[in-house]
């Protein structure tokens, strides 16, 4: 049956469950004044202590930032009002990281880690006493938070880590052995979540993942700033934990479940990426526009010219676009809806790709003056580049994307299968399967929320949700389990899956939009959800072509040559 409890993986069936994204989630009426106060003394607080070139520069966040940040309250925003934080939606917390990240990265990025990595956790996991003990301290910022998940020897296979947690000699807290890298706010922090191995002793000995809240004092010790290429004034350091002992009362969740603890947190910690991306977006689009009208060449502004237009309005589409999904999914949070995985990693794949781009056009348009250190350009760009990488490289999002989309379609069809050999005991199965099929297949199933002025982009949404239930289910036939190993099919799914979901994201904002101002006064908007339909609807046209008609066999025989070859093996001499 379709899951109705993600937007996305329902449509992965075919199924489209608007009712979970009409109308636009938009706060209530005194939460939007709260934010609108607090972004007004956000911006105030940026303009007058951020100096965003200098904290690159000294690769350092000047204290008093810190204690600016601690004064507005920032570090406690979505932590309940009852443990001492400002008690905001997901919404308006990811709005404020939006705010910081236009003024600098380094200053978003080690909010975010605090909020959205080290105290999601104690928020999602923890003990009333455990929230007790750390969310009033994390919410005023005389604790900061951090996450410690990567090692030396492995970031994306988290379930290969080696950090080794054993029970201490009383049997009730852990001795801790192993080392931590790239953590962010590694310097700074007070209390680390830290993920281990330990040996389960219940019949099964496997080492299985346990988390654990790790208070700075127990005795990690922090290395010196990493080195790197952007986002110099977060603190980034190795953590070293050498025989470090924790006491009873700090596993976080269930002992043996730290995986669990990991991936849930990180669905959090991607939306706040997400909402960074879109703030450094904001920046860049405004140095753009100022310079495409300021600079002359030719006798003219350089933004009379077609091909900086294009640049721009791209970068107005994608940005809409991303807007529309990071707070489509934020409002899903806020709505309590279970289960928002896909649509986090959409947002940060998508958010993380298109801040590339847009720091790439950015760079563009500022030509040579761009490339000089010390350009805001240039550091926007060094800044932006990480977002692909950490929180789950975009490579294992897509996997991710792809395989947990296509699961409950998987299950059904095995469960066909199951109910085809046993037809009695699998009648009901096989029911179920007939109505999701009348259902989806036999009549496309309709978006009728969608203004109708939207009438054309609500045809495409409709018709390649379709084609993305009836190729899923094409290749999970052809492939059975040997899907899990095809990534080129993979990344054609889950590039269809991010393309539908902005689809329905900008639907929803717009039809939102037109009813509150009026066909005239929402035009704008209808024309950027005209600009990413038509963009969506040519990459899924040829992402749904690319199922039966594509060169994956011919790229992987070249990457294999290669792989023998050791190099690049041609010259011309
Ligand atoms: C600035 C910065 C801050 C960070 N902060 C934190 C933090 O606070 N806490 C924390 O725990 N970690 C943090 N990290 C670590 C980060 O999460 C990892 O770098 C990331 O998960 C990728 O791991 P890796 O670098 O080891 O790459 P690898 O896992 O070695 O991957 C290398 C390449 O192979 C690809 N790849 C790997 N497996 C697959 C696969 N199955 N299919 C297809 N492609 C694959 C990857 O996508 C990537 O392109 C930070 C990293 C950086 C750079």
């Amino acid at each position: 049956m379709a899951n109705e409890r993600s937007f996305t993986k329902a449509l992965f069936h075919g199924a489209i469950p608007e009712e979970m994204v009409f109308p636009w989630p938009e706060p209530g009426k005194d939460e939007r004044e709260n934010t609108a106060l607090l972004l007004e003394g956000v911006r105030s607080f940026a303009a007058r202590e951020i100096d965003a070139a200098r904290i690159d520069r000294e690769a350092e966040i000047p204290p008093a930032v810190l204690q600016g940040m601690r004064d507005l309250g920032l570090f406690g925003l979505h932590i309940p009002h009852e443990y001492g934080g400002r008690g905001l939606s997901a919404t308006a917390s990811a709005r404020v990281v939006q705010e910081l990240a236009f003024h600098d990265a380094s200053v978003a990025t080690t909010l975010a880690a605090h909020l959205s990595l080290g105290v999601a956790g104690v928020m999602a996991f923890g003990t009333e006493a455990q929230k007790k003990k750390y969310l009033p301290s994390l919410a005023s910022g005389e604790r900061i938070a951090a996450f410690a998940l990567s090692e030396p020897g492995t970031g994306s296979d988290a379930s290969a880590i080696q950090t080794r947690a054993e029970r201490n000699g009383a049997g009730e807290g852990f001795v801790l052995h192993g080392t931590k890298q790239w953590v962010t706010n590694g310097g700074i922090a007070d209390l680390f979540t830290v993920f281990a191995r330990t040996t389960v002793h219940n019949g099964q000995s496997k080492p299985r993942i346990t988390c654990l809240l790790v208070e700075r004092e127990d005795g990690v010790k922090t290395g010196a700033q990493q080195l790197r290429m952007g986002l110099r004034g977060a603190s980034i350091t190795e953590a070293s934990m050498d025989g470090v002992t924790v006491p009873a009362g700090r596993v976080l969740g269930e002992e043996a479940r730290g995986f669990k603890v990991a991936m849930e947190v990180l669905n959090t910690g991607r939306l706040s990426l997400a909402a960074g991306c879109l703030g450094a977006c904001k920046k860049l689009i405004a140095l753009s526009v100022q310079r495409a009208l300021d600079r002359k060449a030719f006798g003219r502004s350089i933004g009379e010219f077609g091909m900086i237009k294009d640049k721009i309005a791209r970068m107005m589409t994608e940005a809409f676009a991303l807007e529309s999904m990071t707070y489509l999914t934020t409002g899903l949070v806020d709505a309590r809806v279970p289960d928002f995985s896909l649509e986090s990693a959409i947002s940060k794949v998508y958010g993380s790709e298109v801040l590339w781009r847009v720091a790439g056009e950015a760079m563009q348009i500022a030509a040579g003056s761009g490339y000089m250190q010390g350009h805001p350009s240039e550091r926007i760009l060094r800044d932006a580049r990480v977002n692909m990488i950490f929180e789950g490289t975009n490579e294992i999002l897509r996997a991710f994307i792809a395989l947990s989309g296509m699961q409950g379609p998987g299950r059904t069809l095995s469960e066909v299968g199951r109910a085809m050999r046993e037809p009695i005991k699998g009648f009901g199965l096989l029911s179920d399967f007939a109505l999701l099929k009348a259902r989806t297949v036999l009549g496309r199933e309709r978006l009728n929320r969608a203004h109708p002025t939207l009438r054309r982009e609500t045809v495409i949404f409709e018709e390649y949700v379709g084609m993305l239930s009836k190729n899923v289910d094409k290749v999970l036939r052809r492939h059975g389990k040997d899907i899990a190993e095809m990534q080129y099919t993979q990344r054609r799914v889950a590039d269809m899956a991010i393309d539908l979901f902005g689809l329905a994201a900008c639907l929803a904002r717009t039809s939102r939009a037109i009813e509150r101002k009026g066909e005239e006064g929402a035009r704008r908007e209808v024309e950027l959800t005209a600009a990413f339909a038509n963009g969506a609807e040519k990459r899924l046209q040829v992402n749904v072509a690319a199922f039966d008609n594509n060169d994956d066999e011919l790229l992987k025989g070249i990457a294999a040559q290669a792989y023998q070859d050791g190099a690049y093996p041609f010259d011309v001499v």
